[in-house]
């Protein structure tokens, strides 16, 4: 165990559970037995068979030469987006699933706003026979409708959330809220490393498969377990809490987090949680969040759908303030330019989440037998309109 939180679930001033009174039982549950459920032999051996089997893992980790000439040094890339489902999420939902199945819950509900952890938690819904509805505002209904095809297509019911600006915020107070009324038979599948404790620390032991990898990779292809840097992209922060997890300690590891700067950390139109963020409350942990002067939580903007998140993962809100990651705000023009030069270069069409992990390379200066890990969150098939409608800016 590497990440240090407190008994009441703090990573320094950052975490803990605010929730309703009605969900303490729920909450104080599932924080007494998650720990214990994990360790047993029967949970890890059906859920790392489930993750060779069923995911597809381990996930390759690719020597990117063409990438690596470019920027000056030795790139790995680790492809989360080859699992099923096109991302990492997956690591997350068949462990929360397999936790809920041995907690005796029979319902599940999840919060989606571009739809990803919503399809991810359908399917496992699918393979684990159990009703399960997702919470999705009606604004990210319409933009994502393909992925609200494949929810129902996988047996899940959509329901469509009519409040505030009927975005992810909205989905998720509605999601507490069912829970709320039915909090002895459902199980709640958070889909990031946010949320009331104890799910960021959840959420992160069930990502950090992505570094237990890269630990025995790197030392089959490089004769030593650990790289110089590990880059990943943040939303609320599971995949770069997944990437970093078992290096957290190991301070010859540098680690570089790319966050949604949007139009620009000073345009008000972005999703640079961490650099324009401020001490508040969201979906039941104390975190940076971006709120008004008022302390309304306030819109936040990514051409990524998968990072337009108004807070941050507390582990990462600390991470940041300790100066153990540097955080960089990356704009919608840099990532599809990264994102074009990946697929150029190597052939892979990255998410427009993980280009902005891409997106940090040309900010960082490289010596040339430097060995990078950057995590390749998900794959870019979701975002081909976005990319269709940017092509020209992107011709060489
Ligand atoms: C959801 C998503 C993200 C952002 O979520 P994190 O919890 O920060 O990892 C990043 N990349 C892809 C491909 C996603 O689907």
């Amino acid at each position: 165990m590497k990440y240090k939180i407190d008994s009441n679930g703090y990573y320094g001033e950052f975490g803990g559970a605010y929730i309703p009174e009605v969900l303490y039982k729920t909450v104080m549950d599932l924080r007494n037995i998650y720990e214990e459920i994990l360790e047993r032999d029967s949970f890890k051996r059906e859920y790392k068979s489930l993750l060779i089997d069923y995911a597809g893992r381990p996930s390759p980790l690719y020597l990117a030469k063409r990438l690596g000439q470019k920027y000056g040094c030795k790139i790995y890339l680790k492809r989360e987006d080859l699992n099923h489902t096109g991302a990492h999420k997956i690591n997350n939902t068949i462990g929360q699933i397999l936790l809920a199945k041995r907690m005796g819950k029979t319902r599940i509900i999840a919060e989606t706003g571009a739809g990803q952890h919503g399809v991810a938690t359908a399917t496992v819904c699918a393979l684990m026979d159990m009703p399960c509805r997702v919470y999705m505002g009606a604004t990210d209904v319409k933009r994502q409708h393909v992925n609200v095809e494949r929810m129902k297509m996988l047996g899940a019911e959509v329901f469509a959330v009519q409040s505030g600006n009927k975005t992810l915020k909205d989905a998720t107070n509605e999601a507490i809220r069912d829970w709320c009324c039915h909090p002895a038979d459902t199980f709640y599948i958070i889909g990031s490393t946010v949320g009331p404790h104890p799910y960021p620390d959840l959420v992160a032991r069930l990502q950090s498969v992505i570094s237990e990898e890269i630990k025995w990779q790197l030392l089959e292809k490089e004769g030593r377990d650990y790289p110089d840097y590990l880059m990943a992209c943040v939303g609320g922060g599971s995949n770069a809490a997944g990437t970093i997890y078992h290096y957290i300690d190991d301070m010859r590891v540098k680690i570089f987090l790319g966050e949604a700067g949007g139009l620009g950390i000073d345009s008000g139109e972005t999703a640079a949680t961490i650099h324009r963020g401020s001490l508040g409350i969201i979906h039941g942990a104390r975190t940076l969040v971006m709120q008004d002067e008022d302390g309304q939580i306030t819109e936040p903007y990514s051409i990524s759908a998968g990072l337009d998140y108004p807070g941050i993962g507390p582990m990462h809100a600390n991470l940041a303030k300790t100066h153990r990651a540097t955080v960089m705000a990356i704009n919608d023009d840099e990532a599809l330019k990264a994102a074009y030069e990946l697929t150029r270069l190597e052939g892979i069409i990255p998410a427009l989440e993980s280009a902005h992990a891409l997106g940090m390379l040309e900010k960082i200066k490289f010596q040339k037998d430097d060995v990078v890990v950057l995590t390749v969150s998900g794959r870019g098939d979701k975002d081909i309109d976005t990319y269709l409608a940017h092509i020209n800016d992107n011709k060489d």
